[in-house]
């Protein structure tokens, strides 16, 4: 579960100040965040995957305090723990699409390629609908078929936490609905949690729970 108390929070400059008294997330839990943009809706998922870490207060992932930990053990905790889909995909050109899913496994000693990794892989991708593109690197993939290749990365490790800012964002409708189902299917069949930031409020219902960042103003 994730657990936030007393958070405070604010870049090194500009106005912009973020203040969560508290705020928990259950096991299992598929939560969507909305609210306007500069809200802070991208901030909250970093200061979660320990990207930035708060001036005040505390967060929880699980048994990790992560608030608490050094640069480089919030780095395998990221890579171990946390499928994080980024709004821009932070996908690495000089690499294929396979690449990109399975790289997570290649930059931590945490988690082992093995055998039966890379055939998880494929199934993964095919059922994105991306399992022709495997060879491509990102410069000639289009925005949907990035976001694919972005949430395939994400779900490969089976983290317990998925934090995804907009995965819809770039699809159709019709990709939309496939891809939200994957990501359901995969988030319920391990009791993750999916806390997703999302302009779209057609799909709020499918969600147990929605963060309004309105809640959050002060
Ligand atoms: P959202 O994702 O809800 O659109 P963000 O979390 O990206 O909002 O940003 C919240 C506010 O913080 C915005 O006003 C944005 O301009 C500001 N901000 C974001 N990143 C930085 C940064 N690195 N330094 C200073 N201000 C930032
Ligand atoms: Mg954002």
């Amino acid at each position: 579960m994730i657990h936030i108390q007393e958070l405070q929070f604010h870049y090194a400059t500009g106005e912009f100040r973020l203040k969560i008294p508290e705020l928990s997330v259950a096991e299992g839990e598929k939560v969507a965040v909305i609210g306007p943009s500069g809200s802070g809706k991208t901030t909250l998922l970093n200061l979660i995957a320990g990207i930035i870490t708060p001036i005040n207060g505390t967060i929880s992932v699980g048994d990790t305090q992560v608030s608490e930990l050094t640069d480089r053990e919030r780095r395998e905790f990221r890579i171990t723990k946390i499928g994080f889909v980024f709004q821009d995909f932070e996908l690495l050109d000089y690499l294929n699409v396979f690449d990109n899913v399975l790289h997570p496994y290649r930059i931590t000693g945490a988690l082992t390629l093995d055998k039966e990794v890379r055939p998880r892989a494929k199934t993964l991708v095919q059922d994105m609908g991306i399992g022709g593109k495997l060879k491509r690197h990102p410069n000639n993939l289009s925005q949907g078929e990035k976001q694919r290749a972005a949430i395939c990365r994400a779900l490969l490790p089976e983290p317990k936490l998925i934090l995804a800012d907009e995965p819809t964002g770039n699809l159709d409708p019709e990709n939309k609905i496939r891809i939200l189902d994957l990501l359901f299917r995969h988030t319920e069949e391990n009791g993750t949690i999916l806390l997703a930031v999302t302009h779209d409020h057609a799909l709020l219902n499918r969600f147990d729970r929605v963060i309004d960042f309105k809640d959050f103003r002060f």
